[in-house]
């Protein structure tokens, strides 16, 4: 009997996916990247039915590839073309388990879209604050395991500090119960961390205990027009400074991206009249009786402006004014997706290196491929920028593809010399998993290895992401 008839036979017909047409969309991700072939799909309905068929494909000596909405940027959700792995989707695991408002805790499966997880908790006041342009698709479990960031970092941290305690799939079919809504244990290593950010190379994640805020209903929004990138760093500490805690989100937007959201975002306008080298978005968010926040921002503003650190500004005056400040900068993405070829990297340093980070990039990269242009963008508070790399005017995707190795190098060496990530919130997959283990410290790499050869030794659980296939 085969693997597939052993799958349909234990989670039923309809939860085993093998026609073309409908494996179809686990093959491409989002940017119609990828030409992955799987043996199947999989769609469990609940943790014991994972369980079920990672055993069965283990003892089928079978690789899995878990999926959750389909929106990493890195290859990793993807089957290989080989046609013998199993796709596994968390889609149908969608409960919401509990809500602890007291306890400022949420439970939920790995398939509850991360805008749907939102809701939950606002339904009980409190505030999930983990928000990306691709939350109303990618799923709570997928930013786990991708250590998703955002725009709320700044504020609130990456996903691996919104989670308390996880339930995992392990590569054997085994159920770790980890989910404990502790704020205090130590009692040994942190698997539950361990888990995340592993893109699913270590184990399914099934469900989670996520933490609670305070809600924020309040909000005082202001899109920037800066001289430079200079100056968008230099602003962040007087805004930081004149708003206290309330600092929740700084964005940098380049003129190119913006012109890229003109061009393709129908509902999207320039908020001057004038163009400017760069934007920053500055949001404000508090409790609904906290009246400080208008006058928090008018006065850091202020300070910008008599420091020449801020060349215009637009205050939002209404929710819709903001929703149309923030298109301008959450529209980036899906805009890309509609101006032809584009090399997507995403990086960090130290926040005060980004002014000459960005300049020494851009020096090199024109040397590489004169006239590239570089859709920059990015979360400036927490020193992560987005280069994303588009022709030349005139000039063609086979050429920008064709220069995709030694441009995406020119940004590595000048993350490198300064001491950066390749890969601030993306994760490795399959895209960024090579460069990343030319680079990486060989004793760090070597943990790595360990790490994966304890928990997954017969090298099944979504191989050949973030580690080189030919690791253990
Ligand atoms: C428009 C857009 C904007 C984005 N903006 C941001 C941003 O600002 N910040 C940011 O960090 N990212 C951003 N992303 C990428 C981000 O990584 C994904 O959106 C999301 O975190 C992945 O969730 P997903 O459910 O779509 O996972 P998938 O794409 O399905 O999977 C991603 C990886 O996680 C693994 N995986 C998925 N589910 C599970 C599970 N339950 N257990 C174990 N492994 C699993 C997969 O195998 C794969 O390796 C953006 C993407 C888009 C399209």
């Amino acid at each position: 009997v085969s693997l597939v008839d052993d799958l349909t036979s234990a989670l039923g017909p309809g939860a085993v996916l093998t026609e073309p047409d409908d494996v179809a969309a686990y093959c491409t991700d989002w940017r119609g990247a990828g030409s992955g072939r799987p043996l199947c799909v999989v769609r469990p309905g609940s943790t014991a039915e994972v369980s079920t068929a990672v055993r069965l494909c283990h003892e089928a000596g079978t690789p899995v590839v878990p999926h959750g909405g389909g929106t990493g940027l890195s290859g990793g959700a993807l089957p290989d073309d080989s046609g013998s792995q199993v796709v596994l989707s968390l889609a149908r695991l969608r409960a919401v388990r509990g809500v602890d408002a007291a306890g400022d805790t949420l439970t939920v499966e790995a398939g509850v879209v991360l805008a749907d997880v939102q809701a939950a908790a606002a339904s009980v006041d409190r505030l999930f604050p983990l928000s990306l342009a691709s939350e109303g698709s990618c799923t709570i479990g997928g930013n786990l395991a991708t250590n998703a960031g955002g725009t709320a970092v700044l504020r609130y941290g990456m996903a691996r500090d919104l989670v308390l305690g996880l339930e995992v799939v392990l590569p054997d079919g085994r159920v770790w119960d980890g989910l404990r809504p502790l704020r205090k244990d130590n009692t040994g290593y942190d698997l539950t961390q361990l888990f995340v950010g592993s893109e699913g190379t270590l184990g399914i994640i099934t469900a989670a205990t996520l933490r609670l805020f305070p809600a924020t209903p309040r909000h005082a929004t202001a899109w920037l027009a800066l001289p430079s990138v200079e100056a968008a760093v230099s602003l962040l500490p007087v805004v930081r400074s004149r708003s206290g805690g309330s600092l929740a989100a700084y964005e940098l937007v380049s003129r190119e991206a913006l012109d890229t959201v003109l061009r393709h975002v129908p509902a999207a306008r320039d908020a001057f009249g004038e163009p400017h080298e760069w934007y920053a978005l500055v949001e404000l968010a508090g409790a609904a009786t906290d009246d400080s926040l208008d006058d928090a921002l008018e006065a850091a503003l202020a300070e910008g402006f008599e420091q020449s650190l801020v060349a215009d500004a637009v205050v939002a005056g209404s929710p819709s004014q903001r929703e149309s400040l923030w298109l301008l900068r959450e529209g980036i993405s899906e805009a890309q997706n509609h101006d032809g070829a584009s090399l997507k990297h995403d990086v960090s340093v130290p926040v005060t290196l980004l002014p000459e980070l960005l300049a020494d990039t851009a020096a090199r990269l024109d040397a590489v491929l004169p006239g590239v242009r570089l859709v920059t963008y990015g979360h400036v508070g927490d020193g992560n920028v987005h280069h994303n790399l588009a022709a030349p005017v005139g000039g063609s995707g086979d050429d920008l593809r064709a220069a995709a190795g030694d441009l995406a190098d020119a940004i590595y060496d000048a993350v490198a010399e300064r001491g950066g990530s390749i890969s601030a919130e993306h994760g490795l997959g399959t895209t960024k998993r090579d460069a990343n283990a030319a680079r990486k410290d060989p004793v760090e790499l070597d943990l790595m290895r360990s790490i994966k050869q304890a928990l997954d030794p017969a090298g099944l659980m979504n191989p050949g992401k973030v580690l080189p296939a030919d690791s253990p």
